[in-house]
């Protein structure tokens, strides 16, 4: 199958005009949420000349830097739901393209995905991050291991909780399985919101022995 052929032919968000290779047109690539604005390199909110954020300095997180393509905002949130619950996989393609755009993957060893747990695997059918992260991999030449970590808690969605309840949800959610000695490491998620379940991971992989992990994101909220 020809690659072009995976896009509908209009632009996923006008449909006015073709969607081209990223599945958007050139006019509505201009008007996306791009998060370009100045922000805390380890946690991405906004912060004054690109310094650490307060919440950063008075906590410090387990990943050591976040790179996001957009702000979690309207017309992305909308493109997200439709990736993740209408099983619109290609626009993984999209995504992952898109990321690249803002990505530094040199200097990285291993890309892994937010795992899924088993039963939520099972019920979306597919693991949005995975598919984004092996796009990436291929592209700039880096191994992805998804094997790496398993979800091990089946807890409720982040989405469905207080922020404040988010953390302790992902407690022990997650373990590694090998020895990640030296590695610096990239972890891709769709959506950093507290960075409560990026962080939990950063964590099993730091306990394993990365020397660096940073976050490779579609969308980062702004609330915390
Ligand atoms: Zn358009
Ligand atoms: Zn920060």
């Amino acid at each position: 199958m020809f690659k072009a052929s995976l896009f509908p032919q209009a632009c996923l968000l006008c449909s006015a005009s073709k969607g081209g290779s990223l599945g958007v047109c050139s006019d509505c690539l201009c008007d996306l949420p791009y998060h370009d604005q100045s922000s805390c390199p380890q946690c991405g909110l906004p912060s004054f000349e690109r310094q650490h954020c307060g919440s950063c300095l008075a906590s410090t997180p387990d990943f050591d830097l976040t790179t996001a393509a957009f702000t979690y905002a309207y017309p992305i949130s909308q493109v997200l739901q439709q990736y993740k619950y209408q099983q619109q996989l290609f626009l993984a393609e999209t995504f992952a393209n898109l990321m690249l755009q803002k990505l530094k993957p040199h200097n990285i060893d291993l890309i892994i995905p937010m795992p899924l747990h088993p039963n939520r695997l099972q019920e979306r059918g597919f693991n949005q991050s995975l598919e984004i992260a092996r796009i990436i991999g291929k592209r700039s030449n880096i191994v992805v291991n998804s094997q790496a970590v398993a979800r091990i808690k089946h807890s409720p969605p982040q989405a469905s909780l207080p922020l404040k309840e988010r953390a302790r949800n992902m407690k022990g959610a997650f373990i590694c399985h090998e020895d990640l000695s030296g590695l610096r490491i990239a972890l891709v998620d769709d959506v950093m919101t507290t960075g409560a379940s990026l962080n939990a991971l950063a964590k099993a992989v730091k306990a394993k022995g990365a020397a660096h992990v940073e976050c490779w994101l579609i969308a980062r909220t702004l609330a915390k």
